[in-house]
């Protein structure tokens, strides 16, 4: 993502089982159980930040996940298989970017599903892909070195994954959809910031819309000084009140030291299409990450504890917008 100056917010506009022991008789009156998972909205596993860690280790190891690079073919891999373990129905969505060049990036979305969407859907995004380039680093001669990304890309993704393992055994009550976006940084590089996300609002059904109880977005979210403002876009018309429930859900938790209830940046990231789109729609980010785009992204820079507190924070929201029926 990137930060946007004032003049460039102006021409934005954001036009926005139990396993259930369940006891059948049959008709020779022998007992028999069976596992049943019902429809529920919280799950009994409590978020671990460490086992969140585990998953930005495991993405760190594949090597920068840059589109094109085997990182990131080796994630998609990786993702597939995980979601599908714990789970949910896992969907891709192929897209191709040309360059200018003549050549072209073979991307792809990742979209994994659970739940009962005639309730409503929540929607949990975050990217996968990760920055072909380090234009923010100190030494000239690193800069058009790809990121390992472990905070930008590999917190949002492990979060998403712990909190698809905490649901392995639910059925939600609503549908609960995760969506890894490709493509997400390569603004300003091979194109524009968000590609993955665009391109998935733009295929969004329009019988959808009116079930999406809410969209959030998290990304760069592992750092030890974890201070998460609202960021502007998403502070705003029908987002705000959104965002600001999520804010309250991390005070209620004992979490405003990290969950600040005030506006600090204004943020180009995968939010931006859903809020175009008119979608409740919120960005948990931490930006003042001062390695940001830079060779020293990497993993001693990430904290299990603030994925934990993002986590704990995340997994709530599932439950009480879950339970709002
Ligand atoms: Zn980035």
């Amino acid at each position: 993502m990137k930060k946007i100056s004032k003049l460039a917010i102006a021409g934005i506009s954001i036009v926005l089982v139990v396993l259930l022991s369940f006891s059948i008789t049959n008709v020779n009156l022998i007992e028999r159980r069976i596992p049943i998972v019902t429809p529920e909205c919280n799950s009994s596993r409590v978020f671990s930040g460490e086992s969140a860690y585990e998953e930005v280790l495991i993405q760190v190891s594949f090597g920068p996940r840059n589109p094109g690079s085997k990182g990131h073919s080796d994630l998609q891999d990786y993702l597939k298989l995980m979601l599908s373990d714990y789970g949910f129905t896992v969907e891709v969505q192929p897209f191709v970017h040309k360059l200018s060049n003549g050549s072209s990036l073979t991307l792809q979305n990742i979209v994994a599903k659970k739940g009962n969407e005639s309730n409503g859907i929540l929607l949990l995004g975050a990217h996968y892909d990760t920055r072909p380039i380090s234009e923010n680093d100190e030494d000239p001669e690193k800069r058009n070195l790809p990121i390992s990304g472990a905070n930008d890309g590999a917190s949002g993704v492990a979060v998403l994954l712990e909190l698809a393992k905490l649901n392995s055994k639910v059925d939600p009550n609503i549908g609960l959809w995760l969506l890894f976006f490709d493509a997400e940084d390569i603004g300003g590089v091979y194109g524009p910031y968000s590609l993955g996300a665009s391109t998935y609002v733009s295929t969004l059904e329009d019988e959808l819309i009116p079930l999406i109880k809410g969209v959030i977005i998290v990304d760069m979210v592992g750092d030890s000084n974890l201070e998460i403002f609202y960021e502007r876009n998403s502070h705003n018309g029908l987002s705000r009140e959104f965002t600001e429930q999520i804010w309250a859900i991390g005070s209620n938790l004992g979490y405003s030291s990290s969950f600040k209830p005030e506006v600090r940046h204004n943020v180009i990231d995968d939010h931006i299409p859903f809020l175009q789109k008119g979608l409740p729609t919120t960005l948990i980010i931490d930006f003042d990450y001062d390695y940001w785009h830079t060779q020293q992204d990497t993993i001693d820079r990430v904290s299990p504890s603030s994925l934990q507190i993002v986590g704990r924070v995340l997994a709530k929201s599932i439950e009480v917008i879950c339970s709002s029926g």
